[in-house]
């Protein structure tokens, strides 16, 4: 089932929690035709979030995809969840979209969230419209939000319509349309729920000045990036209508500019524009850079790694990247973005960052509705999205390609977990239960990590108190498991302190034959080693054979994804450098090298003086300015350093950093303090050492 690469479009909506990207979402299923009811998030009945967990919470916790045709396109659509627990999940999508509509609500306008979520657009350099939703409701104001865009986020916002009105229907000027300032029209939209007609005409009398100062403003905007438009300006002559599209396509694409248009998802006004823009502007996959990937050889030479690129074309080598894992009975599906070449159904493929072949049993096909699988395909070709069954070694971020000509793409980056969770099943058979049930939802969601510690306790880690909240719900309700939950713990971590060199010993008597090794190491705090420890090494050439180099080797890293000395939390921030080594005539074999190794390691975290890291978050809080003071006094106690506060208008934002652990709970203690009416968004930012009385916990 070929698609022409140039009629696709992978997109994404990203937004700010409640901004309306479901709603969105829902409008464009609709007019598609893809679907014959809107769905209302306020009733349960979205097509995206069809999740019990999320149908109960209102929000999308998890990004489902959903794909229909609009006029001469396909677009293959994600919806992202905006609750920062979840950013993980964005960052996914990010990675494997081809642009995004950012959806701001005209009454919030830029918040908390939607600074980090366009940060990772600009970090993944995703191609943006912006839509400015909710003009409907009282205190919309386009021009406040569109001014924001430019000051809060350094946006470059490109007004391509105007609103008609502002604010509900009781108003004075209720919203009721928008302007199109490219062909200069003004579009109304039928008030009936599902109204489907879209009105063209002269603009009013009234909005016809405001209109020109607009389009001026767009289309010199626009002559920065196109001598063709400046010249037609100077000559004041008519523009055509192509002129400007076409650098309006171009100038998003390389994002030079963000296009912005405005409506009321809601109540379906200027959804359909929204559509008419995602074909005529956003990139199809081939306008996008070639992937670009490291070329993997068999073997771990490292040092020989080359950095390689696919052209996004159905003639080039196969391969794609799984962002998504869903489970289902009959096996879970992988979904993937194909860069390059083809794949089809009953085939084998080669995972490189695992260096395991898998099997493709059979290719889906994004569906619109559960209830309306489009079903299984023979093949899908470059730029499109697919589900895999049949994948065993495949999990959320990893690379898949043709086994003769193998490429590594840069997986997908996923932040450090910063809380835990004990939890304890009843008996043997749930273990059991449990032990499947977690593998099935790490595969899943990345995020998510389980360990197993020596009381027969479980240990779930996660991103914050939402996040293992909505796995502990899951592991009750959808699971129906009988375990018992502690209180969510801060995740600490384990560095030293101090640089230090140390020599480890192997010599003893195994099996009659007297075990010899000696190695010497080196180590020291390092800031810029985020995850484990850094192995650098320093052996003469020949200073060892192959076998027991490789047992050394391997030795240090198991050491480095163990846990520290003080309570066995991840070690980080740590480099070991390998100085020296020893060898006996005879005795001297892998098996002593590994000893002598874990030797060194252990005594040098003993020696480096061990230290404690707890993590600290990033709060960004919008609250009433009459609040502030108590807001301030408030973060005060749980030792927070206050960076910044800044009045918008009646409205004040503090940014504070904090640690973790004094941040439980904040959520609920920031509704009292404000009776609800404040906002905001933590997320992690680094780790900081902890307070003594932090590490005198762990010393029995
Ligand atoms: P999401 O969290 O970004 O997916 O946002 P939702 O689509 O769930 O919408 C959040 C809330 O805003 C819901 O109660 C919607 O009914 C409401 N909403 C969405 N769009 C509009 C709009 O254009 N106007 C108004 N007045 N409410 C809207
Ligand atoms: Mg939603």
């Amino acid at each position: 089932m070929a698609r022409q690469i140039d009629k696709l479009r992978n997109i994404g909506i990203i937004a700010h929690i409640d901004a309306g990207k479901t709603t969105v979402t829902e409008r464009m299923l609709f007019y598609s035709g893809a679907k014959h009811r809107v769905g209302m998030v306020d009733k349960g009945t979205t097509v995206t979030d069809d999740d019990p967990e999320e149908q109960e919470r209102g929000i999308t916790i998890y990004a489902a995809c959903v794909t229909f045709n609009w006029k001469n396109v396909h677009i293959n659509l994600l919806d992202t969840p905006g609750h920062v627990d979840f950013t993980a999940e964005v960052e996914r999508c990010l990675r494997v979209l081809d642009g995004a509509v950012v959806v701001f609500s005209a009454r919030e306008g830029v918040e908390a969230q939607s600074e980090t979520v366009w940060r990772q657009a600009d970090h993944y350099e995703v191609p943006r419209i912006v839509f400015i939703n909710k003009m409907d409701r009282e205190g919309a104001d386009f021009d406040a939000v569109f001014g924001e865009l430019s000051n809060r986020l350094g946006a470059k916002p490109v007004a391509i319509q105007i609103p008609a009105g502002a604010g509900p229907a009781h108003t004075s000027l209720p919203f009721y349309g928008v302007i199109d300032l490219v062909r200069m029209r003004m579009l109304s939209f039928d008030d009936q729920e599902d109204a489907l007609d879209i009105q063209e005409t002269e603009i009013p009398e009234e909005l016809v000045d405001t209109a020109q100062v607009w389009r001026l403003k767009m289309l010199e905007q626009l002559a920065e990036y196109s001598d063709e438009l400046t010249d037609l300006m100077l000559m004041e002559e008519d523009i055509p209508e192509s002129a400007i599209h076409d650098v309006l396509r171009q100038g998003t694409i390389q994002q030079s500019f963000q296009p912005v248009m405005c409506g009321s998802a809601l109540h379906g006004i200027g959804v359909q524009p929204i559509l008419d823009a995602v074909q005529a502007y956003l990139p199809s996959p081939l306008d996008r850079p070639p992937v670009v990937g490291t070329l993997v050889s068999t073997g771990r030479k490292q040092e020989e790694e080359q950095v390689v690129s696919r052209k996004p074309a159905v003639d080039e080598p196969f391969c794609g990247l799984v962002f998504k894992v869903v489970p289902a009975k009959t096996g879970d599906i992988s979904w993937a973005r194909i860069y390059s070449g083809q794949i089809t159904a009953n085939s084998r493929i080669y995972n490189p960052g695992k260096d395991k072949k898998d099997n493709v049993a059979q290719l889906w096909q994004i569906y619109a509705t559960r209830k309306d699988p489009q079903g299984k395909i023979d093949s899908v070709q470059t730029g499109d999205i697919v589900g895999i069954v049949g994948l065993r070694h495949t999990i959320t971020g990893d690379t898949i390609c043709d086994a003769s000509d193998p490429i590594l793409l840069e997986s997908i980056e996923f932040p450090e977990t910063v809380i835990s969770m004990a939890i304890e099943p009843e008996n043997t058979t749930e273990r059991d239960k449990l032990e499947d049930t977690l593998e099935m939802l790490m595969r899943q969601d990345p995020t998510l990590e389980v360990f197993h510690g020596d009381t027969g306790q479980t240990l779930l880690r996660g991103m914050g108190e939402l996040h293992l909240e909505v796995v502990k719900n899951r592991l009750l309700r959808e699971f129906k498991l009988n375990v018992r939950f502690h209180k969510p713990q801060v995740s600490y971590r384990e560095t030293i302190a101090n640089k230090v060199e140390v020599t480890g010993e192997c010599n003893r008597l195994m099996n009659g034959v007297q075990k010899y090794a000696r190695i010497t190491i080196r180590m020291e705090p390092n800031e810029d080693v985020t995850h484990g420890l850094a192995v650098v090494n320093q052996l003469a050439p020949d200073a060892l054979p192959a076998d027991c180099l490789e047992a050394t080797f391997d030795q240090l890293r198991n050491c480095g994804s163990g846990g520290g000395v003080i309570a066995g939390f991840p070690l980080m921030r740590l480099k070991v450098t390998v100085l020296d080594a020893e060898i006996a005539e005879e005795g001297s074999d892998d098996v002593a090298f590994r000893i002598a190794t874990k030797d060194a390691f252990d005594r040098c975290l003993q020696a480096g003086k061990p230290v404690l890291l707890e993590p600290i978050m990033r709060l960004s809080i919008t609250t009433p300015a009459d609040y502030l003071g108590d807001f301030v006094g408030d973060l005060q106690q749980r030792r927070a350093m206050i960076v910044s506060t800044e009045a918008h208008g009646d409205r004040t934002e503090i940014e504070a950093h904090a640690p973790l652990k004094e941040l439980f709970g904040y959520s609920s203690a920031m509704r009292s303090l404000s009776q609800g009416r404040a906002g905001c968004s933590i997320a992690p930012l680094n780790y900081m050492p902890a307070p003594e009385e932090d590490l005198s916990e762990f010393r029995f």
